[in-house]
This record gives C-alpha cells, structure tokens and sequence, in this order.
C-alpha cells in the first residue's frame, strides 16, 4: 500500500538551491564538453522542438485552453504559428547568424584584418509567464540554443498546465544533457536565481524584473528583461474610423482578452472625436463578440481570481465605475470580465497610472492631438506605442518625441510578427531585445579577434621615446 509522504518527504522533494547548484553543474560540464556548440547540435535541437510542435500541436492547444480558454484561433496564431515560425526561421537562418562578421581595420594596425565572432555565452536561464505560455517560454529558448547554449527553462506557475506539459514534452523531444525545464513558482525560482548564470532572460513584471536583475548583479550575470508597461494608442481624426476600431479591438481584446504586454492600454484622442470613436468601437465590438460579450467564446477568460479582483479594484475606486461608457460586466465563478471601454477616468486613478493587463480600456481627451505627447510623456516608457493617423508630419514627430520599445502607426501588435525588427523594452519596459537574429545576438558575446601578421612592426611603439617618434606620430 501507498502512503502519504511525510511533511519532511514533501520538503525534500521541493526543488530548492542545492538542485539548482546541481542542476547547473550538470549543463555547465555538458556545455564545457563543447556539445552545445556545433552547427549540428543546434539544428538538430530546434528541428526536434519544430516537430514536437508538430507532432503535439493538439496537446499544446487544450493546455493553453486550460490555463486561459484563450480560442482556439488566438491560440494557433499567436503561440503555435508563432513559436514554429521561430524554429522554421533559426533553421534557415543560423549558418548565416553564425559566420562570424567582417570588420575594418585603421591604419594603425596595418597590415591587420578583424572579425566579430558570435560565441555561445555558456549556462543561461529563461524565466518566462503565463499570459502567452508556449510562445514565450520557447522563443527565447530557441534563441539560447541558436546561440549554443545550454538553458534551463523556468514557465510560469500561473499557467501550470503549459508549464506542466512543456516540462514533459521538452523531457521528450530535446537533448537532456543540455537543455531542461524547472517548473515551479517563487521559492523554485528564488532557487536558481541563487546561481551563477552566464545569462537571464526576464519576461514579466517591472517588480519582479527588478529581483532577477539584483540577482544577476551578484554573479555580474547579464541580463534581458521583457517587461510591460501602459501602451498608448493615439487616435487622431483623420483616419479610416472603421478600420482603426477593428485594428485596436485586434490589440485589446483579442490578445488574451487585454492580457497582454504590447496590448493596447488606453486610447488618447480628442474631446471632439472621442463619441464618434466609442461609437465606433461599440459597433465593432458587438459585430465580434455579440450583444452578450460575456457569453461569446471568442473571449479568453482572467487567468485566475487574482487578477480578477485587481481588475475589479481597478473600478472600484472612488469616481472611475461611474466612467464606464461601454461593458463592465463581471463574473467571477468564470473568471470572465467584458470588454469595457471607460471615458476619462480620474488622472490620479489607478487605472490610468498602473499597467492595466486586461479588458478595460480608458478613454483619455485632450483638446488638441498634439498633447497626447505630453500624457505619454507623463508616465514611464512603454513597450509599444501606437498612433492612428494620416498626417506625416504627426509621425515624424512622434517618431522623435516618443520613446517607447516600439512605435506602430495605423495598426497595433502587428510589429512582432516582423523578424527583422527587434523585440523589447526600454526604462520601465525593459532592457535588451529578442526574436529571430536579434534572440541568437541576445544569447552570444560578439568576440573581437584582431589577426597581425608579423609585419609593420613599427619603432614608434616602443621606448626609448625620444623626441624624433613623437613627430612621427
Ligand atoms: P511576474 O513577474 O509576476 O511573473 C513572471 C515570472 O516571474 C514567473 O515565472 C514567476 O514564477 C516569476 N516570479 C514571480 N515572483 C517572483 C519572485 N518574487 N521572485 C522570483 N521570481 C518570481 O509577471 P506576470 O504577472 O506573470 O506577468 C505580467 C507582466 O509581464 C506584465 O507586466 C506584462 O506586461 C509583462 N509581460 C511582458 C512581456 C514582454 O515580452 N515584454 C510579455 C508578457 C508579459
């Protein structure tokens, strides 16, 4: 018969520091060994997790449903699309991504020629979130492993049965000398945290960015932090209204439901446009989602009760319920809250100054478009920021003003599909970038090698310096 362990057996299975140290010296002796390095070992890794992806799209599909009843769709464009169009990329691409890049030589060196050599950084550590599980616990790994990296992969607890699948099917698929998933919440993560890491690739919160990197400062390990933040969308008046609505409505509502770190967070537009465009984005919104957004399963559900309820105290303040022009419905035994638009909501709020990471959406007017700049200004650098307009001088000028991980004009999210721009944050939304070569550059120290023959060996290098060197300087 079965018996239950005893409280000192469940501590003991607990992964903690000592797993973690041995945990790393075990992938530290793989990569010292040089298996992680060669072209092969690389291909052959992202080739396995393309076909694991493959081969188990439909188990990753009901995980995901599990952890967020994200649909269906959202589900297979965004994490199963996205995270085979990675692998299908570093396929193609990693020869290239690995040949080292030419540089010029000065005079001084002469005769002398230099290149930049990418070289895998060594043991490194994802920690990764819930609100896009696969994409965003593979994509970095993907670009670890392009580099030549051994990686632990560290999903989020919030998302357990991502997480729990990932760490069967990566137990699977991949080469375990060299690439493994801790599962686990604070304590597991506090774990390895503890150790000496040759590189830490952050997604989550600012707070939380915040103790990985004084972690990492302790082993003087680098780190990239994939943070979020309030993103603006700035819409002006002279735009396709119909086209601008469904394209926000794309970058709210549709990324699990306003759970999203490059979704829309509040919209900026003029005190004269403003009812044409909740007009607008209430029509559209009932095209899509129905009379009863609540019942529509196109909708994914708050992660959990949590969350839930800190979006409830978003309303809840004093002077912000009374805001609501569209939505505001809740339920809590689904976990579900419709799509709710607010119009100008207290400045001092809650809702306008912390990140909002689901489906309310405040309405911010401003007398003239322009000042939509100084709102933006007001508050820390977020990692996207977008502007509906047709005025190219307003593009020009929000291109120089605005700081932000990214800027869109006349569209939303759609810029991290585009593999050749980088992926991150700045301030308050991050540091470092990732996705497609930018992930494999995230991943290696860019080596300098100087190559002299023997020749131009110059006198005026050495002592004795005497006065005669000088002027041939
Ligand atoms: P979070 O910071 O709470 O959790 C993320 C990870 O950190 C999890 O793996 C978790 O286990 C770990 N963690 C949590 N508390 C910890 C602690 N005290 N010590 C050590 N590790 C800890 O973030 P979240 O709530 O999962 O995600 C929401 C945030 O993530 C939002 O701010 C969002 O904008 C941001 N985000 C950013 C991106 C991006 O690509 N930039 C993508 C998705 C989400």
């Amino acid at each position: 018969a079965t018996t239950l362990p005893t409280m000192v057996e469940e501590e003991k299975q607990r992964f903690d520091a000592d797993d973690a140290a041995v945990l790393v010296m075990e992938l530290r002796k793989s990569f010292n060994l040089g298996k992680t390095t060669s072209y092969e070992w690389r291909m052959s890794q992202i080739q396995n997790i393309a076909n694991m992806i493959e081969e188990k799209e439909k188990d990753i599909m009901e995980a995901i449903y599990m952890d967020l009843s994200k649909p269906q769709h959202e589900t297979f464009v965004s994490e199963i699309s996205m995270t085979r169009n990675s692998c299908k990329l570093a396929l193609k691409e990693l020869k290239s991504w690995m040949k080292p890049d030419k540089a010029k030589t000065p005079l001084t060196t002469y005769p002398s020629s230099a290149e930049i050599v990418s070289e895998p950084l060594g043991v490194v550590l994802v920690i990764s979130t819930w609100n896009y599980p696969f994409l965003l616990s593979l994509d970095p790994v993907i670009g670890a492993i392009a580099a030549g990296n051994a990686v632990v992969l560290k999903p989020s607890e919030i998302a357990p049965a991502t997480s729990l699948l990932l760490a069967k099917l990566l137990g699977e698929y991949v080469d375990k000398s060299s690439i493994r998933v801790v599962e686990g919440a604070v304590a597991e993560t506090s774990a390895l945290l503890e150790q000496k890491w040759d590189k830490i690739l952050y997604t989550g919160s600012p707070r939380v960015g915040r103790i990985v990197m004084a972690a990492a400062a302790k082993h003087l390990t680098p780190v990239t932090l994939e943070l979020g933040g309030k993103c603006p969308v700035v819409v002006d008046s002279n735009i396709n209204l119909q086209v601008t609505a469904r394209r926000i409505i794309a970058g709210k509502w549709t990324c699990t439901n306003g759970q999203a770190c490059i979704g829309v967070d509040y919209i900026i537009t003029t005190k004269d446009f403003a009812s044409k465009l909740i007009d607008t984005l209430r029509n559209e919104l009932e095209e899509f989602f129905g009379k009863s957004p609540m019942e529509s399963k196109d909708l994914s559900r708050i992660v959990n009760l949590f969350h839930l309820r800190r979006l409830a105290s978003l309303l809840d303040e004093d002077g912000v319920s009374d805001k609501i022009v569209y939505g505001g419905q809740m339920d809590e035994s689904q976990l579900k809250i419709a799509p709710t638009i607010l119009l100008d909501a207290p400045e001092d709020s809650m809702i306008m100054n912390e990140e909002i990471f689901g489906p309310l959406l405040p309405i911010v007017t401003v007398e003239r478009i322009e000042n939509s700049f100084t709102v933006i200004k007001s508050k820390p650098k977020p990692l996207a920021a977008y502007l509906f307009t047709d005025d190219e001088q307003l593009k020009k000028d929000f291109v120089q003003n605005i700081s932000a991980g990214a800027i869109v004009f006349n569209d939303t999210i759609l810029h991290t599909t585009v593999s050749s721009l980088p992926f991150g944050g700045v301030g308050e939304s991050g540091m470092g970038s990732y996705h497609a070569k930018f992930s494999f550059d995230t991943f290696s120290h860019k080596k300098a090698v100087l190559y002299r023959s023997f020749e131009g060996d110059s006198a005026t290098r050495y002592p004795p310096y005497t006065p005669e060197k000088l002027r041939l300087l």
